[in-house]
Parts: structure tokens; C-alpha cells; sequence
């Protein structure tokens, strides 16, 4: 006997067998692709979340950035800047330029220990883009580069 395939879910890449075809087929009607009713519970939390968002799980209530296409976040218990040769580093260690909207004002920042959480789906990204809910515009970074932004920044004495 052949097994059924599994369908995963578009957005956490999760699928189960539990899940039936008419499940399924339901969130597909809904949102054009599959997006498990986890996931959907989670975007619907978020857009209608009022002040900064944060992802809790084991490492605390982690700071997020929601830029246009997935939501990223950094460790709550080891900060935006780790040390470099501290296992388990996020994106193996690159580093990012991030500039985050925060009470009205953009407010730069960088980390080497940053973490993909989660793929937002096409569906929703618009209802993202419409609710005001992107916040962040992420670059990744040679470390030589970020090194010569803040000489450039220091040497300009207009911003002191
Ligand atoms: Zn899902």
C-alpha cells in the first residue's frame, strides 16, 4: 500500500498525516497555498498585535524584525552581538545590518547572531504591508564594511 502523501505547510515546512486532504484543501481555498492553521493562527495574532511583536520560545521574549517577505529575530538570552566564536551563531555567524521602525523613528543596529523564523506567505504579506507591520529592512554585511561605516560615522563631526 502506498502511503498518502503529506502536504507541509508553505509556511513552517511542517506537515502531518493527521492532517486530512479536506483540511487541507480548506486552507488552500483560503490562502491559495497550504498555510497550516498554526501558521494562519500566528499571522492573525500578529497583525492584529498592538506595539512590538515578540517571539517567545525556550530563549526567552526575543526581539523580532518583520521585513516584507519572513520574520527574523535574535536570541533574547545572548543579545544582538555574540561572540564571534560562540557555537550555534545565527546565520553561522554573518553579519547584518538591521534598520528597525520603532516608535515612529527608524533606529539602526547590527548583529552577528541573527535567526530566521519564519517565511510569510504571499497571502498574507500584502495584509502585512497594509496593517503597517513591516518594521525592518535587513542587509547582510562584510565585517570590513561595518567597520568602515563607523569610521565614516566618527569622522563626521556634524553628528556630534
Ligand atoms: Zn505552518
Amino acid at each position: 500500500m502506498k502511503a498518502r502523501e503529506i502536504t507541509c505547510c508553505k509556511s513552517c515546512g511542517w506537515g502531518s498525516d493527521s492532517i486530512t486532504i479536506s483540511e487541507v484543501q480548506q486552507q488552500v481555498e483560503k490562502h491559495g497555498v497550504y498555510v497550516c492553521e498554526k501558521c494562519e493562527a500566528k499571522y492573525e495574532a500578529i497583525l492584529n498585535h498592538e506595539g512590538d511583536f515578540r517571539i517567545k520560545n525556550g530563549f526567552g521574549s526575543n526581539e523580532a524584525f518583520i521585513t516584507e517577505d519572513s520574520i527574523y529575530y535574535v536570541e533574547a538570552d545572548r543579545g544582538r552581538i555574540v561572540d564571534p566564536k560562540a557555537p550555534f551563531l545565527g546565520f553561522g555567524g554573518r553579519w547584518f545590518l538591521i534598520v528597525k521602525r520603532q516608535d515612529g523613528s527608524n533606529n539602526a543596529f547590527v548583529t552577528n547572531s541573527l535567526f530566521h523564523w519564519v517565511s510569510i506567505p504571499a497571502v498574507f504579506r500584502e495584509r502585512f504591508k497594509k496593517s503597517d507591520k513591516v518594521n525592518s529592512t535587513i542587509v547582510g554585511m562584510e565585517k570590513e564594511a561595518l567597520a568602515n561605516l563607523r569610521d565614516i560615522l566618527k569622522n563626521i563631526p556634524h553628528l556630534n
